[in-house]
């Protein structure tokens, strides 16, 4: 069995809907296809929540209608018989009036945030599950609310998973097509909740690991993983092959084309991760897999909001014991550290995630000296096949980034990891640099010289 996913773009209009019930039913094999929300839905959904947190009624009333238009026009377009759309107005009356519900809902939690952020994805999975229905298609729906389970830190329980979808599938071993929810789930609590922006990857990853797919397919709108970032730099290009440890390095620093732990799951259970264009479903794609290209150099990624911290150590660094104390209460406040940069008596790191920033650093200060910290930086991440013996790569970076301050420099921790540090400000200027030094100078040169 395969795991298809399809991103927001791709179930953004409803010609896009009629191409995925096309792509899913034109190659044999069972599949579980999970659907984002349309585009666009799920920050409407943000937006009315914070509009009620507000109280305020009338931009609840005018958003949630907005919303519903754009529905009502698209229903009308998706189904192709009387009864389809008869069934597809059903969907969004019902869905309508429970946002309508829980926007008034008083007070306004966190719960009722993430009731709200969820009906994205309940829509988008129940309106093409009546399509697939409507066109007399063998599919069902099952809602991930009934099986995807998250741990009180908000950790996937990989094994609860397995069970209860392995129980939910027997009974319709003889449906094509299993639809169901991208990024929702629930906690221990037994409340809705979801796996954090752009989390439907990492739901097809966790299904795909859970039943150990034969294959994960995620379906964008882009030909795969490219090698730098394609909103920012304006040469780039598909890398056709990426192991899990390089993939896994580019969507933790940055590649927004995959949320930063899909991999995990993949790589555990030995799943290979495909990437694929819903609006090119010819063009190759990416495979990541244990395989590799032997290019040293596949890509750049960035990653935003960053804070970095400056500790200082009241007596040398290597005292017995300081890092441990240091370590331990990043972890106290579950703040996950990226990069770490020591000196004899220093010690830098950098965290994506300041909330427990305030008690952090009160914290630290009880044994250390602290620097004022910085904010406003971003992590660039090269990737590749960086071997032991390898000569230049450093060289070639740090050519590039000549022109461009830099905080700090993380490399040699794994074989696939330069990570350097710059105010986010020169992020796209370093990008464009590194673009164009690690992938085109060469041949540039080579050009020059043949001319010659
Ligand atoms: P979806 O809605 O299908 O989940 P996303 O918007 O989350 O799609 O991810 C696809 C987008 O990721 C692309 O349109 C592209 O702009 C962006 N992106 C950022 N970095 C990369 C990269 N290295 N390779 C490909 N796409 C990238
Ligand atoms: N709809 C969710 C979001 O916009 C999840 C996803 O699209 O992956 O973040
Ligand atoms: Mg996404």
């Amino acid at each position: 069995m395969q795991v298809w996913k399809f991103g927001g773009t791709s179930v953004g209009k409803p010609e896009r809907m009629h191409s995925i019930r096309n792509l899913v039913t034109a190659t044999t094999g069972r599949k579980i296809v999970v659907l984002s929300a349309l585009s666009g839905t799920t920050n409407a959904l943000i937006s009315i929540s914070e509009s009620a947190k507000a109280n305020n009624v009338a931009e609840v009333e005018q958003k949630i209608a907005d919303l519903k238009a754009h529905y009502d026009a698209f229903i009308k377009e998706l189904y192709q018989t009387e009864a389809g759309l008869q069934k597809g107005q059903q969907v969004v009356e019902s869905e309508f009036s429970y946002i309508r519900s829980v926007a008034k809902t008083r007070p306004f939690t966190l719960k009722q945030d993430k009731e709200m952020v969820a009906q994205g994805e309940i829509m988008s999975t129940q309106m093409f599950e009546a399509y697939m229905q409507e066109q007399g298609e063998s599919s069902v729906l099952i809602p991930a609310l009934d099986f995807m389970r998250i741990d009180a830190d908000g950790e996937p329980e990989l094994e609860v998973i397995e069970q209860l979808l392995t129980d939910m599938l027997a009974p319709n071993a003889d449906k094509q097509v299993i639809v169901t929810q991208g990024f929702i789930c629930r906690n221990p609590r037994g409340e809705v909740d979801n796996l954090k922006r752009g989390g439907s990857d990492y739901t097809a990853s966790l299904i795909g690991g859970a039943i150990r797919a034969e294959e994960v397919q995620i379906w964008t709108d882009i030909d795969g993983m490219h090698n730098n970032d394609p909103r920012i730099v304006k040469r780039t290009f598909p890398i056709r092959e990426l192991n899990f440890e390089e993939a896994a390095e580019l969507a933790y620093f940055g590649a927004k084309i995959l949320h930063p732990s899909t991999i995990t799951p993949a790589k555990l259970r030995g799943v290979p991760v495909r990437l694929k264009n819903t609006m090119e479903p010819e063009a190759f794609g990416t495979l990541i897999a244990n395989q590799t290209t032997d290019r040293e150099i596949k890509a750049i990624a960035a990653k935003d909001g960053i804070t970095a911290i400056y500790i200082h150590s009241t007596r040398m660094l290597n005292a017995f014991g300081f890092l441990k104390k240091v370590f331990d209460i990043f972890e106290k406040y579950k703040t996950p550290v990226d990069m770490i940069t020591t000196s004899e008596v220093s010690v830098a790191v950098t965290i994506d995630n300041d909330t427990h920033l305030e008690a952090i650093t009160a914290e630290l200060r009880e044994f250390a000296d602290l620097e004022e910290h910085d904010h406003n930086l971003s992590i660039i991440c090269v990737v590749g096949e960086f071997k032991a013996d390898n000569e230049g790569i450093a060289l070639k970076v740090f050519d590039a980034m000549k022109h461009i301050p830099i905080r700090m420099i993380s490399y040699g921790a794994s074989e696939h990891n330069l990570s350097i540090l710059v105010w986010t400000k020169d992020k796209a200027a370093a990008l464009n640099a590194l673009n164009e030094r690690l992938f085109y100078y060469e041949d540039a040169m080579k050009d020059i010289f043949s001319a010659q």
